[in-house]
């Protein structure tokens, strides 16, 4: 076992604090990764807080992970101590199931082995990347590519997976009209992949305070979604909507912004239940979908994708005691437009 200096939330309600935890022995197939980088996702909030149920505690979050490989199992073959890896939402799956044999291991119908608060094949519960070191099986190892800045990296493991697997599977590109809801860590790389997909992109914010950025990042349009009026001047619109937005908002609103055939992806993943009216369906024969982060294969895909085509979350680089002071930015939409831990401050 390696014992590793980390950051962790003792309980749903008080703050993280430093502490350590452990690591399991390196198995044949596993991979030793000191741990450079890793981005907060809202979803480590939600998770810490108890939003989406109740967790064991102490409990390591984070799965936007970057670093360097310094360790390898004997069987490892895909993976050379000094690589620049990633780590994202999952650490393993049970590849037997037939998601799992056709690549969706996101999907796996045992459920996928989450990078913290899952229960791993030992027993234990996983604990994820606010800390200096984690061990995970290789084929869960992804490479970062050479021209991806390092300290910009981490987010893609999940803000970029989780918008770039809807965005291609349904078919973001030339001629098709895309909106992304919430200009938060997610949507902002919505934005940039499905602006380098070929798309016609349209951000729908709270409010137009970010709309410098919004163009910037490869908006051509951007609205407020608090005026009544973008939701008159852009009825029946889009092809896809892409919502990134971390609490309930009025769907049927949004979905009557969607064309003949048009869908709305939901990855945004609040608490509560998020109502909807059929009719808002039946009128443009509307499809409401949802999509979870995505399969290992395609995350490697859209890192190479991103390689690229020059793309990189915008982050703001923070100390590991800043994390606490982070999340309530993060709340209070005040994020521009990822959080990313210098995990040298841990060490
Ligand atoms: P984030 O950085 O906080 O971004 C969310 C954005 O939503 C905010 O920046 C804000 O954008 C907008 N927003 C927040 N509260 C709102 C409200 N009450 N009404 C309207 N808009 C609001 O969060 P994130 O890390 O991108 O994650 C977003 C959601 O996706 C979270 O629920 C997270 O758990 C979930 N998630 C799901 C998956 C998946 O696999 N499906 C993967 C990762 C994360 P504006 O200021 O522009 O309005
Ligand atoms: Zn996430
Ligand atoms: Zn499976």
């Amino acid at each position: 076992m390696l014992t590793v200096n980390a950051y962790a939330a003792p309980s749903a309600t008080e703050p993280l604090i430093r502490t350590t935890i452990q690591r399991r022995d390196l198995g044949p197939k596993d991979v030793l990764i000191e741990i450079a980088y890793a981005g907060i996702c809202h979803s480590d909030i939600h998770t810490v807080r108890g939003d989406w149920g109740p967790q064991q505690y102490p409990l390591t979050v984070g799965h936007e992970i970057v670093g360097f490989v310094t360790e390898v199992g004997s069987e490892v073959a895909g993976h050379e101590v000094g690589d620049r890896v990633g780590v994202g939402c999952m650490v393993n799956s049970c590849r037997e199931c037939v998601n799992c044999l056709a690549g969706q291991e996101q999907y796996c119908l045992k459920g996928n082995t989450g990078t913290y608060g899952s229960v791993d094949r030992d027993g234990t519960i996983t604990q994820g990347g606010y800390s200096t070191h984690v061990v995970v099986d290789e084929d869960f190892v992804l490479r970062v590519p050479e021209n991806i800045p390092f300290e910009a990296a981490a987010p893609l493991l999940c803000a970029g997976i989780t918008t770039y697997s809807p965005l291609a599977h349904w078919n973001a590109g030339p001629g098709k009209k895309v909106a992304v809801v919430g200009l938060g860590g997610l949507g902002h790389m919505a934005v940039k992949i499905a602006h380098a997909m070929g798309a016609e992109v349209t951000v729908l914010s709270q409010t137009l305070s970010k709309k410098d950025d919004g163009l910037r990042l490869g908006a051509d349009h951007y609205f407020a979604t608090s005026d009544p009026a973008t939701f008159e001047q852009l009825a029946n619109n889009f092809d896809l909507i892409i919502n990134t937005v971390s609490a309930v908002i009025d769907l049927d609103a949004y979905l009557s912004l969607l064309a003949l055939d048009g869908t709305l992806v939901n990855v945004g993943a609040p608490p509560e239940a998020l109502p909807i009216h059929v009719f808002t369906l039946f009128g443009n024969r509307r499809s409401f979908a949802g999509s979870g982060i995505g399969s290992i294969g395609e995350t490697q895909e859209m890192l190479d994708f991103c390689a690229e085509h020059g793309i990189a979350p915008e982050t703001e680089l923070i100390g590991a005691d800043d994390i606490n002071a982070a999340y309530e930015r993060v709340l209070a939409s005040d994020v521009r437009y990822r959080f990313v831990i210098d995990i040298t401050t841990l060490r």
